[in-house]
Protein backbone atom coordinates (compact mmCIF):
# COMPACT_ATOMS: atom_id res chain seq x y z
CA UNK A 1 0.00 0.00 0.00
CA UNK A 2 1.57 3.77 -1.36
CA UNK A 3 1.00 5.87 2.29
CA UNK A 4 0.31 9.83 0.74
CA UNK A 5 1.68 12.88 2.27
CA UNK A 6 1.37 16.69 0.98
CA UNK A 7 5.03 16.98 0.75
CA UNK A 8 7.99 14.34 1.16
CA UNK A 9 11.51 15.75 1.50
CA UNK A 10 13.98 13.26 1.03
CA UNK A 11 17.45 14.04 3.26
CA UNK A 12 17.89 15.66 6.49
CA UNK A 13 20.61 17.80 6.34
CA UNK A 14 21.21 21.82 5.66
CA UNK A 15 18.63 21.93 2.72
CA UNK A 16 16.00 19.35 3.68
CA UNK A 17 16.25 19.70 7.47
CA UNK A 18 15.48 23.74 6.53
CA UNK A 19 12.79 23.31 4.63
CA UNK A 20 10.81 20.26 6.77
CA UNK A 21 11.34 23.25 9.52
CA UNK A 22 9.85 26.07 7.32
CA UNK A 23 6.64 24.22 6.08
CA UNK A 24 6.66 22.02 9.73
CA UNK A 25 3.91 25.09 10.69
CA UNK A 26 1.55 24.72 7.74
CA UNK A 27 -0.42 21.90 9.03
CA UNK A 28 0.23 19.66 5.76
CA UNK A 29 1.24 16.12 6.28
CA UNK A 30 4.77 16.52 5.95
CA UNK A 31 7.18 13.16 5.52
CA UNK A 32 10.76 13.41 5.99
CA UNK A 33 12.93 10.47 4.59
CA UNK A 34 16.70 10.26 6.07
CA UNK A 35 18.84 7.24 5.15
CA UNK A 36 20.73 7.52 8.91
CA UNK A 37 19.51 6.97 12.11
CA UNK A 38 20.29 9.90 14.74
CA UNK A 39 24.30 10.39 15.15
CA UNK A 40 23.95 8.17 18.81
CA UNK A 41 25.35 10.69 22.33
CA UNK A 42 28.28 9.12 23.75
CA UNK A 43 31.50 10.41 24.62
CA UNK A 44 33.21 9.42 21.31
CA UNK A 45 31.06 12.53 19.38
CA UNK A 46 34.55 14.21 21.30
CA UNK A 47 36.84 12.04 20.56
CA UNK A 48 39.05 12.83 17.81
CA UNK A 49 40.08 9.05 17.76
CA UNK A 50 37.37 7.51 16.64
CA UNK A 51 36.03 10.72 14.68
CA UNK A 52 38.75 11.58 12.71
CA UNK A 53 41.62 8.40 12.82
CA UNK A 54 38.46 5.26 12.67
CA UNK A 55 35.92 7.15 10.92
CA UNK A 56 32.76 5.69 13.52
CA UNK A 57 30.49 8.05 12.20
CA UNK A 58 31.24 8.41 8.34
CA UNK A 59 29.78 5.98 6.48
CA UNK A 60 31.49 2.91 4.65
CA UNK A 61 29.98 3.26 1.36
CA UNK A 62 32.42 2.65 -1.70
CA UNK A 63 32.30 4.50 -4.78
CA UNK A 64 34.49 4.73 -7.19
CA UNK A 65 36.51 7.39 -8.99
CA UNK A 66 37.23 8.14 -12.95
CA UNK A 67 39.49 5.45 -13.55
CA UNK A 68 37.72 2.90 -11.31
CA UNK A 69 39.39 2.90 -8.47
CA UNK A 70 37.67 2.27 -4.62
CA UNK A 71 36.89 5.72 -2.96
CA UNK A 72 35.86 6.45 0.89
CA UNK A 73 33.95 9.27 0.70
CA UNK A 74 34.02 11.59 3.70
CA UNK A 75 30.55 12.19 4.12
CA UNK A 76 27.84 10.89 7.11
CA UNK A 77 24.64 10.01 6.90
CA UNK A 78 21.76 10.76 9.28
CA UNK A 79 19.73 13.03 10.74
CA UNK A 80 20.97 16.54 10.18
CA UNK A 81 23.33 15.66 7.95
CA UNK A 82 26.55 16.63 7.42
CA UNK A 83 26.03 19.58 9.51
CA UNK A 84 26.25 17.45 12.21
CA UNK A 85 29.98 17.35 11.72
CA UNK A 86 30.42 20.89 10.33
CA UNK A 87 32.75 23.44 11.07
CA UNK A 88 29.09 25.99 11.45
CA UNK A 89 31.26 28.71 9.68
CA UNK A 90 27.92 30.25 8.26
CA UNK A 91 29.12 32.66 5.61
CA UNK A 92 27.05 34.82 3.04
CA UNK A 93 28.33 33.87 -0.32
CA UNK A 94 29.29 37.66 -1.77
CA UNK A 95 27.17 39.85 -3.48
CA UNK A 96 29.69 39.19 -6.58
CA UNK A 97 29.47 36.08 -6.77
CA UNK A 98 26.04 35.61 -8.11
CA UNK A 99 27.23 37.50 -11.16
CA UNK A 100 29.82 36.25 -13.67
CA UNK A 101 33.27 36.22 -12.69
CA UNK A 102 36.48 36.09 -14.52
CA UNK A 103 39.06 33.73 -12.49
CA UNK A 104 42.48 32.70 -13.89
CA UNK A 105 41.17 29.12 -14.86
CA UNK A 106 38.02 30.54 -16.51
CA UNK A 107 34.90 31.40 -15.70
CA UNK A 108 32.23 30.75 -12.74
CA UNK A 109 28.84 31.79 -14.29
CA UNK A 110 26.26 34.40 -13.01
CA UNK A 111 23.00 32.70 -10.78
CA UNK A 112 19.89 33.37 -12.62
CA UNK A 113 18.85 35.80 -9.41
CA UNK A 114 20.20 38.31 -7.28
CA UNK A 115 21.95 38.56 -4.19
CA UNK A 116 19.27 41.14 -3.52
CA UNK A 117 16.51 38.60 -4.02
CA UNK A 118 18.70 36.32 -1.76
CA UNK A 119 19.27 38.20 1.47
CA UNK A 120 15.97 38.32 3.01
CA UNK A 121 16.77 34.87 3.25
CA UNK A 122 20.31 34.93 4.47
CA UNK A 123 19.10 37.12 7.34
CA UNK A 124 16.12 33.90 8.28
CA UNK A 125 18.71 32.03 8.00
CA UNK A 126 21.40 33.83 10.21
CA UNK A 127 18.46 34.64 12.56
CA UNK A 128 17.24 30.56 12.70
CA UNK A 129 20.62 29.38 12.93
CA UNK A 130 21.80 31.72 15.44
CA UNK A 131 24.64 32.89 14.05
CA UNK A 132 27.24 34.92 15.73
CA UNK A 133 29.29 38.02 13.54
CA UNK A 134 30.04 41.00 13.01
CA UNK A 135 29.02 43.21 9.91
CA UNK A 136 30.64 45.54 7.80
CA UNK A 137 34.55 44.23 8.93
CA UNK A 138 35.00 41.78 6.61
CA UNK A 139 35.94 43.99 3.14
CA UNK A 140 33.70 41.58 0.99
CA UNK A 141 30.94 41.35 3.35
CA UNK A 142 27.64 42.26 1.16
CA UNK A 143 24.68 44.51 2.60
CA UNK A 144 22.78 42.63 4.73
CA UNK A 145 19.10 44.25 6.22
CA UNK A 146 19.33 43.31 9.60
CA UNK A 147 22.46 42.71 12.02
CA UNK A 148 23.55 39.68 13.40
CA UNK A 149 21.87 38.83 16.85
CA UNK A 150 24.96 37.21 18.84
CA UNK A 151 27.82 39.27 18.39
CA UNK A 152 30.97 37.55 17.07
CA UNK A 153 32.97 34.79 19.32
CA UNK A 154 35.91 36.17 20.42
CA UNK A 155 39.47 35.27 19.46
CA UNK A 156 41.93 33.00 22.08
CA UNK A 157 44.92 35.22 22.85
CA UNK A 158 47.28 33.76 20.14
CA UNK A 159 45.00 34.07 17.43
CA UNK A 160 44.14 37.78 18.39
CA UNK A 161 47.69 38.20 18.07
CA UNK A 162 47.77 36.96 14.52
CA UNK A 163 44.91 39.25 13.45
CA UNK A 164 46.96 42.27 15.28
CA UNK A 165 49.65 41.44 13.03
CA UNK A 166 47.26 40.95 10.14
CA UNK A 167 45.60 44.45 10.97
CA UNK A 168 49.08 45.94 11.31
CA UNK A 169 50.33 44.98 7.41
CA UNK A 170 47.19 46.78 6.53
CA UNK A 171 44.61 44.13 5.98
CA UNK A 172 41.00 43.58 7.16
CA UNK A 173 40.80 40.54 9.43
CA UNK A 174 37.62 39.64 10.92
CA UNK A 175 35.35 37.05 12.97
CA UNK A 176 34.23 34.01 11.46
CA UNK A 177 29.94 34.36 11.49
CA UNK A 178 29.58 31.05 13.90
CA UNK A 179 26.62 28.80 14.65
CA UNK A 180 27.78 27.59 18.04
CA UNK A 181 25.48 28.59 20.68
CA UNK A 182 27.96 29.93 23.11
CA UNK A 183 27.30 32.80 25.89
CA UNK A 184 30.77 34.52 26.96
CA UNK A 185 28.74 36.77 29.19
CA UNK A 186 27.60 33.78 30.97
CA UNK A 187 29.70 30.68 30.59
CA UNK A 188 28.02 28.74 33.42
CA UNK A 189 24.89 28.69 31.35
CA UNK A 190 26.44 29.31 28.08
CA UNK A 191 25.11 25.86 26.19
CA UNK A 192 28.06 25.74 24.33
CA UNK A 193 31.34 25.25 26.20
CA UNK A 194 33.49 26.00 24.09
CA UNK A 195 35.83 23.19 23.28
CA UNK A 196 38.41 21.63 20.70
CA UNK A 197 36.31 19.11 19.19
CA UNK A 198 33.70 20.95 17.10
CA UNK A 199 34.86 21.15 13.39
CA UNK A 200 34.32 17.59 11.82
CA UNK A 201 32.13 16.51 15.23
CA UNK A 202 29.24 16.21 16.16
CA UNK A 203 27.95 18.20 19.64
CA UNK A 204 27.80 16.18 22.58
CA UNK A 205 26.00 18.88 24.69
CA UNK A 206 23.36 19.61 21.13
CA UNK A 207 25.19 23.28 21.45
CA UNK A 208 26.35 23.52 17.99
CA UNK A 209 23.45 24.86 15.06
CA UNK A 210 22.95 21.37 13.05
CA UNK A 211 19.89 21.10 11.39
CA UNK A 212 18.87 18.13 13.65
CA UNK A 213 18.91 20.56 16.71
CA UNK A 214 17.49 23.16 14.90
CA UNK A 215 15.20 22.18 12.34
CA UNK A 216 14.39 18.77 12.57
CA UNK A 217 13.52 18.13 16.09
CA UNK A 218 11.74 21.39 16.79
CA UNK A 219 9.57 20.81 13.34
CA UNK A 220 8.62 17.13 15.37
CA UNK A 221 6.70 19.31 17.80
CA UNK A 222 4.31 19.60 14.78
CA UNK A 223 1.73 16.61 14.80
CA UNK A 224 1.42 16.60 10.97
CA UNK A 225 5.33 16.63 10.66
CA UNK A 226 7.13 13.16 10.60
CA UNK A 227 10.67 11.22 10.21
CA UNK A 228 11.48 8.05 9.21
CA UNK A 229 15.00 7.23 9.96
CA UNK A 230 16.92 3.64 7.96
CA UNK A 231 14.75 5.02 4.87
CA UNK A 232 16.76 5.04 2.11
CA UNK A 233 15.10 6.38 -0.87
CA UNK A 234 16.33 4.19 -4.01
CA UNK A 235 13.99 5.19 -7.04
CA UNK A 236 11.49 7.31 -7.81
CA UNK A 237 8.46 6.72 -10.06
CA UNK A 238 6.75 9.01 -12.30
CA UNK A 239 3.15 9.16 -13.37
CA UNK A 240 2.62 7.88 -17.21
CA UNK A 241 3.52 11.71 -18.60
CA UNK A 242 6.55 11.39 -17.09
CA UNK A 243 5.16 15.21 -15.60
CA UNK A 244 4.53 13.94 -12.30
CA UNK A 245 6.49 11.67 -9.04
CA UNK A 246 3.47 9.52 -8.59
CA UNK A 247 5.87 7.27 -6.22
CA UNK A 248 8.95 6.93 -4.04
CA UNK A 249 10.69 3.76 -3.08
CA UNK A 250 12.28 3.51 -0.07
CA UNK A 251 14.38 0.48 2.03
CA UNK A 252 13.76 -0.14 5.07
CA UNK A 253 14.47 -2.72 7.83
CA UNK A 254 15.69 -4.86 4.10
CA UNK A 255 11.61 -4.36 3.21
CA UNK A 256 10.09 -2.02 0.20
CA UNK A 257 8.13 0.48 1.14
CA UNK A 258 6.47 3.02 -1.12
CA UNK A 259 5.38 6.87 -0.20
CA UNK A 260 3.75 9.48 -2.17
CA UNK A 261 2.93 12.90 -2.02
CA UNK A 262 1.41 16.07 -3.93
CA UNK A 263 5.26 17.52 -3.65
CA UNK A 264 8.28 15.78 -3.84
CA UNK A 265 11.85 17.36 -2.80
CA UNK A 266 14.98 15.85 -3.14
CA UNK A 267 17.74 17.07 -0.31
CA UNK A 268 19.82 13.78 -0.25
CA UNK A 269 23.12 15.96 -0.87
CA UNK A 270 24.76 17.10 -4.61
CA UNK A 271 26.46 14.04 -5.52
CA UNK A 272 23.43 11.14 -4.27
CA UNK A 273 20.62 13.23 -5.28
CA UNK A 274 22.08 13.44 -8.26
CA UNK A 275 22.86 9.63 -8.12
CA UNK A 276 18.94 9.39 -7.01
CA UNK A 277 17.20 11.08 -9.98
CA UNK A 278 20.31 9.37 -12.97
CA UNK A 279 19.12 6.05 -10.99
CA UNK A 280 15.48 6.91 -11.69
CA UNK A 281 15.18 6.64 -15.37
CA UNK A 282 12.63 5.58 -17.23
CA UNK A 283 10.57 5.43 -20.72
CA UNK A 284 9.65 9.57 -20.20
CA UNK A 285 13.41 9.97 -18.69
CA UNK A 286 15.65 8.01 -20.44
CA UNK A 287 18.68 9.92 -19.27
CA UNK A 288 17.85 10.18 -15.95
CA UNK A 289 14.72 12.18 -13.81
CA UNK A 290 14.28 15.72 -15.29
CA UNK A 291 17.82 15.42 -17.43
CA UNK A 292 16.36 16.11 -20.94
CA UNK A 293 19.59 18.67 -20.43
CA UNK A 294 21.91 16.23 -19.82
CA UNK A 295 23.27 18.28 -17.01
CA UNK A 296 22.32 16.00 -14.17
CA UNK A 297 25.47 14.73 -12.39
CA UNK A 298 27.46 17.23 -14.41
CA UNK A 299 29.46 20.47 -12.91
CA UNK A 300 30.03 18.72 -9.50
CA UNK A 301 32.05 20.89 -7.64
CA UNK A 302 33.52 20.43 -3.97
CA UNK A 303 36.12 23.83 -3.47
CA UNK A 304 39.74 23.72 -4.06
CA UNK A 305 40.58 23.25 -0.37
CA UNK A 306 43.70 23.11 1.77
CA UNK A 307 44.90 22.69 5.35
CA UNK A 308 48.60 24.58 5.78
CA UNK A 309 49.53 24.09 9.14
CA UNK A 310 51.98 27.22 10.31
CA UNK A 311 54.36 25.99 12.87
CA UNK A 312 56.08 28.44 15.73
CA UNK A 313 58.53 27.63 18.02
CA UNK A 314 55.92 29.05 20.65
CA UNK A 315 52.88 26.34 21.16
CA UNK A 316 49.76 27.69 20.31
CA UNK A 317 47.39 26.71 22.93
CA UNK A 318 44.68 27.45 21.32
CA UNK A 319 41.01 25.51 21.80
CA UNK A 320 38.73 26.82 19.64
CA UNK A 321 40.89 28.31 16.89
CA UNK A 322 37.95 28.61 14.21
CA UNK A 323 37.42 32.17 14.85
CA UNK A 324 39.49 34.32 12.30
CA UNK A 325 39.32 34.72 8.63
CA UNK A 326 40.95 36.73 5.71
CA UNK A 327 38.97 38.00 2.71
CA UNK A 328 41.36 40.50 1.59
CA UNK A 329 42.45 38.29 -1.64
CA UNK A 330 38.88 37.00 -2.30
CA UNK A 331 38.61 39.07 -5.20
CA UNK A 332 42.38 38.89 -6.14
CA UNK A 333 45.66 41.73 -4.88
CA UNK A 334 47.45 44.27 -6.40
CA UNK A 335 49.64 42.26 -8.64
CA UNK A 336 47.26 39.27 -9.15
CA UNK A 337 44.00 40.56 -10.68
CA UNK A 338 41.76 37.40 -10.54
CA UNK A 339 39.91 35.83 -7.72
CA UNK A 340 42.39 33.80 -5.14
CA UNK A 341 40.23 32.85 -2.19
CA UNK A 342 39.66 32.49 1.18
CA UNK A 343 41.65 31.89 4.19
CA UNK A 344 40.25 30.77 7.90
CA UNK A 345 40.60 27.81 10.20
CA UNK A 346 39.93 24.64 10.82
CA UNK A 347 39.38 23.52 14.14
CA UNK A 348 42.25 22.81 16.57
CA UNK A 349 44.79 20.27 14.63
CA UNK A 350 45.88 17.39 17.47
CA UNK A 351 48.09 14.48 17.08
CA UNK A 352 45.09 12.01 15.67
CA UNK A 353 43.87 13.42 13.38
CA UNK A 354 47.16 14.50 11.72
CA UNK A 355 47.67 10.29 11.67
CA UNK A 356 44.64 10.09 10.03
CA UNK A 357 45.55 12.54 7.36
CA UNK A 358 49.44 11.23 6.57
CA UNK A 359 51.44 15.01 6.65
CA UNK A 360 54.38 15.29 5.65
CA UNK A 361 56.22 15.62 9.00
CA UNK A 362 58.52 18.99 9.26
CA UNK A 363 62.10 17.75 10.04
CA UNK A 364 63.04 17.25 13.92
CA UNK A 365 59.23 17.61 14.72
CA UNK A 366 56.39 14.39 15.73
CA UNK A 367 52.98 14.82 14.95
CA UNK A 368 52.66 15.64 18.52
CA UNK A 369 54.97 18.56 18.75
CA UNK A 370 53.63 19.57 15.63
CA UNK A 371 49.84 19.72 16.46
CA UNK A 372 51.00 21.39 20.25
CA UNK A 373 52.48 24.38 17.98
CA UNK A 374 50.70 24.81 14.73
CA UNK A 375 47.94 27.51 13.66
CA UNK A 376 46.03 25.14 11.41
CA UNK A 377 44.88 27.16 8.08
CA UNK A 378 41.85 26.21 6.06
CA UNK A 379 42.06 27.64 2.49
CA UNK A 380 39.51 28.10 -0.28
CA UNK A 381 39.25 28.86 -3.50
CA UNK A 382 36.25 28.58 -5.89
CA UNK A 383 36.11 25.36 -7.76
CA UNK A 384 34.82 26.21 -11.70
CA UNK A 385 31.90 24.02 -13.27
CA UNK A 386 33.13 21.61 -15.77
CA UNK A 387 30.61 19.56 -17.21
CA UNK A 388 33.33 16.51 -17.15
CA UNK A 389 33.75 16.66 -13.55
CA UNK A 390 30.05 14.57 -13.05
CA UNK A 391 27.95 11.98 -10.87
CA UNK A 392 27.42 8.59 -12.89
CA UNK A 393 26.48 4.91 -11.96
CA UNK A 394 28.44 1.92 -12.73
CA UNK A 395 26.85 -1.14 -14.16
CA UNK A 396 26.34 -2.25 -10.30
CA UNK A 397 24.39 0.81 -9.64
CA UNK A 398 27.35 2.60 -7.31
CA UNK A 399 28.35 6.02 -7.32
CA UNK A 400 31.28 7.53 -9.63
CA UNK A 401 32.64 10.55 -9.09
CA UNK A 402 34.81 11.83 -11.88
CA UNK A 403 37.02 15.11 -10.96
CA UNK A 404 39.56 16.89 -12.86
CA UNK A 405 41.02 20.14 -10.50
CA UNK A 406 40.75 23.50 -12.04
CA UNK A 407 41.71 26.86 -10.85
CA UNK A 408 44.66 25.85 -9.18
CA UNK A 409 47.21 28.54 -9.56
CA UNK A 410 44.41 30.83 -7.79
CA UNK A 411 44.86 28.09 -4.85
CA UNK A 412 48.74 28.40 -5.22
CA UNK A 413 49.00 32.58 -5.13
CA UNK A 414 46.68 32.09 -2.14
CA UNK A 415 48.92 29.72 -0.54
CA UNK A 416 51.74 31.73 -1.71
CA UNK A 417 49.83 35.29 -0.37
CA UNK A 418 49.68 32.97 3.18
CA UNK A 419 52.97 32.28 3.75
CA UNK A 420 54.47 35.60 2.69
CA UNK A 421 51.90 37.21 5.32
CA UNK A 422 53.38 34.65 7.91
CA UNK A 423 57.02 35.75 7.58
CA UNK A 424 56.00 39.09 8.43
CA UNK A 425 54.53 38.25 12.11
CA UNK A 426 55.89 40.24 15.29
CA UNK A 427 58.94 39.33 16.15
CA UNK A 428 58.02 36.59 19.05
CA UNK A 429 59.89 37.80 22.52
CA UNK A 430 61.50 34.41 22.79
CA UNK A 431 62.68 33.41 19.46
CA UNK A 432 62.52 36.40 17.31
CA UNK A 433 61.73 35.86 13.63
CA UNK A 434 63.18 32.34 14.22
CA UNK A 435 60.66 31.17 16.12
CA UNK A 436 58.47 30.64 12.60
CA UNK A 437 59.03 27.70 11.13
CA UNK A 438 57.08 28.15 7.59
CA UNK A 439 53.73 26.27 6.15
CA UNK A 440 53.04 22.48 5.49
CA UNK A 441 50.51 21.35 3.75
CA UNK A 442 48.23 18.61 5.51
CA UNK A 443 45.80 16.40 3.55
CA UNK A 444 42.67 16.28 5.61
CA UNK A 445 41.29 13.06 4.18
CA UNK A 446 40.68 10.46 7.20
CA UNK A 447 42.64 7.16 6.71
CA UNK A 448 43.51 7.86 3.15
CA UNK A 449 45.69 10.29 0.89
CA UNK A 450 42.98 10.54 -2.36
CA UNK A 451 41.96 13.93 -1.64
CA UNK A 452 38.78 13.52 -4.15
CA UNK A 453 37.66 11.80 -0.70
CA UNK A 454 36.97 14.82 0.42
CA UNK A 455 33.31 16.37 -0.78
CA UNK A 456 32.31 18.34 2.16
CA UNK A 457 31.40 20.88 0.22
CA UNK A 458 29.76 19.27 -2.90
CA UNK A 459 27.61 21.03 -4.82
CA UNK A 460 26.26 21.90 -8.65
CA UNK A 461 25.26 18.78 -9.88
CA UNK A 462 21.63 19.33 -10.05
CA UNK A 463 21.96 23.14 -11.33
CA UNK A 464 19.76 26.03 -11.74
CA UNK A 465 18.72 28.18 -14.20
CA UNK A 466 16.20 30.14 -16.75
CA UNK A 467 16.83 27.96 -20.14
CA UNK A 468 15.40 23.73 -19.72
CA UNK A 469 18.34 23.19 -22.15
CA UNK A 470 21.24 23.93 -20.04
CA UNK A 471 19.69 23.49 -16.66
CA UNK A 472 17.35 20.84 -14.56
CA UNK A 473 15.65 23.12 -12.45
CA UNK A 474 13.95 26.58 -12.65
CA UNK A 475 14.76 29.46 -10.21
CA UNK A 476 12.06 28.01 -7.80
CA UNK A 477 14.66 25.29 -7.78
CA UNK A 478 11.44 22.76 -9.47
CA UNK A 479 12.42 20.48 -12.12
CA UNK A 480 12.25 21.84 -15.81
CA UNK A 481 10.49 18.45 -16.64
CA UNK A 482 8.57 17.30 -14.16
CA UNK A 483 6.30 19.50 -12.27
CA UNK A 484 6.28 17.96 -8.69
CA UNK A 485 9.62 17.61 -8.03
CA UNK A 486 12.31 19.97 -6.35
CA UNK A 487 15.87 19.93 -5.53
CA UNK A 488 17.06 21.96 -2.19
CA UNK A 489 20.82 20.53 -0.97
CA UNK A 490 23.66 22.28 -2.64
CA UNK A 491 23.02 20.35 -6.02
CA UNK A 492 21.18 24.01 -7.03
CA UNK A 493 24.59 25.99 -7.36
CA UNK A 494 25.70 27.09 -10.92
CA UNK A 495 28.71 28.33 -9.29
CA UNK A 496 30.67 27.25 -6.24
CA UNK A 497 31.48 30.61 -4.97
CA UNK A 498 34.48 30.32 -2.18
CA UNK A 499 33.14 30.74 0.83
CA UNK A 500 31.23 27.65 2.57
CA UNK A 501 28.29 26.62 1.05
CA UNK A 502 25.82 25.58 3.84
CA UNK A 503 23.99 29.15 5.22
CA UNK A 504 23.53 29.37 0.75
CA UNK A 505 21.94 25.77 1.14
CA UNK A 506 19.51 27.05 4.34
CA UNK A 507 18.64 30.62 2.95
CA UNK A 508 17.46 28.83 -0.59
CA UNK A 509 15.47 26.23 1.47
CA UNK A 510 13.52 29.14 3.09
CA UNK A 511 13.45 30.34 -0.23
CA UNK A 512 11.82 27.32 -1.17
CA UNK A 513 9.80 26.99 1.54
CA UNK A 514 8.06 30.35 0.79
CA UNK A 515 7.01 29.21 -2.75
CA UNK A 516 6.11 26.34 -1.65
CA UNK A 517 3.69 27.87 1.29
CA UNK A 518 1.96 29.78 -1.54
CA UNK A 519 1.95 26.70 -3.75
CA UNK A 520 0.29 24.95 -1.28
CA UNK A 521 -2.04 27.18 -0.30
CA UNK A 522 -0.75 27.05 3.01
C1 LIG B 1 33.64 18.00 8.48
C2 LIG B 1 32.79 19.00 7.76
C3 LIG B 1 32.92 20.35 8.07
C4 LIG B 1 32.14 21.29 7.40
N1 LIG B 1 32.21 22.59 7.79
C5 LIG B 1 31.40 23.51 7.19
C6 LIG B 1 31.37 24.85 7.64
O1 LIG B 1 32.04 25.23 8.60
N2 LIG B 1 30.55 25.72 7.00
C7 LIG B 1 29.76 25.34 5.94
O2 LIG B 1 29.05 26.18 5.38
N3 LIG B 1 29.77 24.07 5.51
C8 LIG B 1 30.54 23.15 6.11
N4 LIG B 1 30.50 21.84 5.70
C9 LIG B 1 29.61 21.50 4.57
C10 LIG B 1 28.16 21.42 4.99
O3 LIG B 1 28.01 20.49 6.04
C11 LIG B 1 27.35 21.00 3.77
O4 LIG B 1 27.52 22.00 2.76
C12 LIG B 1 25.87 20.86 4.02
O5 LIG B 1 25.58 19.99 5.10
C13 LIG B 1 25.21 20.32 2.76
O6 LIG B 1 23.82 20.32 2.93
P1 LIG B 1 22.92 19.40 2.01
O7 LIG B 1 21.52 19.61 2.41
O8 LIG B 1 23.31 19.67 0.58
O9 LIG B 1 23.38 17.89 2.29
P2 LIG B 1 23.62 17.10 3.66
O10 LIG B 1 23.70 18.02 4.81
O11 LIG B 1 24.76 16.19 3.39
O12 LIG B 1 22.28 16.26 3.81
C14 LIG B 1 21.94 15.22 2.94
C15 LIG B 1 21.11 14.20 3.70
O13 LIG B 1 20.51 13.29 2.79
C16 LIG B 1 20.60 11.98 3.32
N5 LIG B 1 20.53 11.05 2.18
C17 LIG B 1 21.47 10.84 1.22
N6 LIG B 1 21.02 9.95 0.32
C18 LIG B 1 19.78 9.59 0.70
C19 LIG B 1 18.82 8.69 0.16
N7 LIG B 1 19.03 8.03 -0.98
N8 LIG B 1 17.65 8.52 0.84
C20 LIG B 1 17.39 9.20 2.00
N9 LIG B 1 18.28 10.07 2.54
C21 LIG B 1 19.46 10.28 1.89
C22 LIG B 1 21.92 11.97 4.04
O14 LIG B 1 22.00 10.93 5.01
C23 LIG B 1 21.93 13.37 4.66
O15 LIG B 1 21.32 13.38 5.93
C24 LIG B 1 31.25 20.87 6.36
C25 LIG B 1 31.11 19.52 6.05
C26 LIG B 1 31.86 18.58 6.75
C27 LIG B 1 31.69 17.11 6.41
S1 LIG C 1 30.32 22.70 22.91
FE1 LIG C 1 30.47 24.43 21.49
S2 LIG C 1 32.52 24.29 20.62
FE2 LIG C 1 32.06 22.27 21.55
S3 LIG C 1 31.16 21.05 19.87
FE3 LIG C 1 29.46 22.03 20.94
S4 LIG C 1 29.08 23.92 19.80
FE4 LIG C 1 31.12 23.20 19.22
Amino acid sequence: MTRHYDVIVIGSGAGGGTLFHALAPTGKRILLLERGDYVPREKDNWSTKAVNLEGKYATRESWRDGEGRELHPHTNYGVGGNTKFYGAALFRMRREDFGELKHWGGVSPAWPMTYEEMEPYYTRAEHLYQVRGERGVDPTDPPASAPYRHGPVSHEPRIQQLSDDFARLGLRPFHVPLGVMLDERDRHTSACIRCDTCDGHPCLVSAKSDAQVICVDPALAYPNAMLLTGAYVKRLETSASGRQVSRVIVERGGEVETYSADIVVVSAGAINSAALLLRSANDRHPRGLANGSDVVGRHYMGHVNSVLMALSKCPNPTVFQKTLALNDFYFGSSDWPHPMGHISFVGKLDAYTLRGGAPAIAPGWTLELMARHSLDFWLTSEDLPDPDNRVTLDREGRIVLSYTPNNEEAHRRLTGTLRELMKQQTRCGVHGHECHEGLFARSLYLGQRIPLAGVAHQNGTIRFGVDPATSALDVHCRAHEVDNLYVVDGSFFPSSAAVNPALTIMANALRVGDHLRARLGA
